[in-house]
């Protein structure tokens, strides 16, 4: 076939191959355990969901929803989207199935998310969130849980560098009156700032403060601060989050033009931010959200939540952590290796193969043809430090050979002939003594 007609991924969709999936699964299980210790439950929404879900809550204006969604018409005509965040698609389940009457939620989720952004290091267009959300809780106690959770996986995986910024948006009334007065100050200075920014003046003025644009930043640097719009509760909220951060040793930046791309968020917002990681720099995020259940149809229910961006956060850890990188590798290690010659020998490897993983021994089998010695070659580059050999005789007296691979007892190990029977506590009693 030409070169040029191989099928190859979609821009900004990448495989993770053999060689980083240990990675992979070490940070999933580890925020799965973290998340388990605080008492969350998982959620597993689908990856498709009707348009109109995420128009209604995450903002027709926001750059998601109006540039970035995968939207296509299905066979029947209906619109809808690849998921482009996890947190609508909660809220939606957590409405159909009576997840929010008279109930609090402590859920989580991992998936796909899927935005047609530029593609760059840190920003696919197919990446995976680990978030979780709270429903039912008003009170600024579960944002500090949440924040601890964020910080307990931080921790356990060894991330360095990466601090966490806070912002409060206020209520409604807040918002009201700062826009107003955002909106006084930019207008102004409307010569100063870019398009994009020009046109959310009619739009979204909060989201100006979310310009990456350095000549619009230049102009926010004297524009009003949000934090001195809060209405008292929203002021207390915000004072008694610090408050509980400081007393957990969560170290914290106020940042007064943190708004976050969604439109759904009120009251606290947050992001956690890596120092080295350039333009793409935010590995975490999320906020409180109180209107959006009602606002899709449910009883009136608060949330908060975040979402975590899986690609970054490996990303950076690669780049940070050697002694994350040894720890995984060494989870790979295989316990043993099985070499067979014939027909008879090959059928007992695969009975002694499952008894083992039936024991949780961790076996590698040789398949296909292939001589004794390159067999043992194999077995040598494996992983293992237990080889099994069972060659014609073996197979004939129902006995197996049985070495050490470990590179300190390679030369010094000799083989022993066991029963087949006895296999499994020959092997266990050898694995017990490395
Ligand atoms: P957001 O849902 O935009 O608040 O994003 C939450 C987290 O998801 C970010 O902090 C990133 O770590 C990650 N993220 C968002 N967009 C992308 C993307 N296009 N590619 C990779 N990671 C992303």
């Amino acid at each position: 076939m030409n070169k040029k007609d191989q099928i190859k991924a979609i821009r900004g969709m990448n495989d993770v191959l053999p060689a980083d999936s240990s990675m992979w699964l070490y940070v999933e299980d580890t925020c799965a355990k973290i998340l388990a210790l605080y008492g969350y439950r998982q959620i597993r929404t689908p990856i498709i969901e009707s348009t109109q879900l995420f128009s209604r809550s995450i903002g027709d204006e926001t750059d998601v929803v109006a540039k970035e969604m995968y939207t296509f018409e299905d066979r029947n005509g209906d619109s809808l989207s690849l998921r482009p965040e996890g947190t609508a698609s909660c809220v939606r389940a957590g409405i159909e199935n009576g997840l929010f009457y008279n109930q609090q939620q402590r859920l989580w989720y991992i998936g796909e998310m899927f935005r047609h952004e530029r593609p760059q290091k840190g920003r696919y267009r197919q990446f995976n969130q680990i978030g979780a959300e709270c429903y039912g809780w008003s009170t600024p106690d579960i944002e500090a849980e949440l924040l601890s959770v964020i910080d307990q996986i931080f921790k356990e995986l060894g991330l360095k560098k990466t601090h966490l910024q806070i912002n409060s948006l206020g209520d409604v009334d807040t918002r009201k009156r700062y826009r107003e007065a955002l909106l006084d100050y930019l207008t102004q200075k409307q010569d100063q700032l870019d398009s994009d920014s020009v046109r959310r003046l009619s739009t979204n003025p909060l989201r100006i403060l979310d310009s990456k644009n350095n000549d619009v930043q230049a102009v926010l640097k004297d524009a009003p601060s949000i934090l001195d719009f809060l209405s008292e509760s929203s002021a207390n909220s915000f004072n008694q989050l610090k408050s509980y951060l400081d007393e957990l040793g969560i170290t914290y930046q106020i940042n007064p033009r943190l708004v976050r791309g969604l439109d759904y968020y009120n009251d606290t917002v947050f992001e956690w931010v890596n120092e080295d990681f350039g333009a793409q720099s935010a590995v975490c995020g999320g906020g409180r959200y109180d209107s959006m259940v009602e606002q899709l149809g449910g009883v009136e229910t608060p949330g908060f939540g975040f979402a975590m961006g899986l690609e970054r956060l490996i990303q950076i850890l690669y780049e940070q952590s050697a002694s994350v990188i040894d720890s995984v590798e060494k989870e790979q290690l295989a316990d043993v290796f099985i070499i067979s010659v014939g027909e008879k020998a090959r059928c007992q490897a695969l009975l002694i193969q499952q008894i083992l993983v039936a024991n949780d021994v961790q076996v590698q089998l040789y398949c296909g043809t292939g001589s004794m010695k390159n067999q043992f070659k194999r077995a040598d580059k494996s992983d293992a430090s237990v080889a099994l050999i069972i060659g014609e005789e073996e197979a004939e007296s129902g006995t197996a050979g049985i070495k050490l691979l470990t590179a300190q007892n390679k030369q010094t190990s000799t083989q022993q002939t066991i029963l087949q029977n006895d296999v499994l506590n020959a092997v266990t009693n050898l694995l017990e003594s490395l």
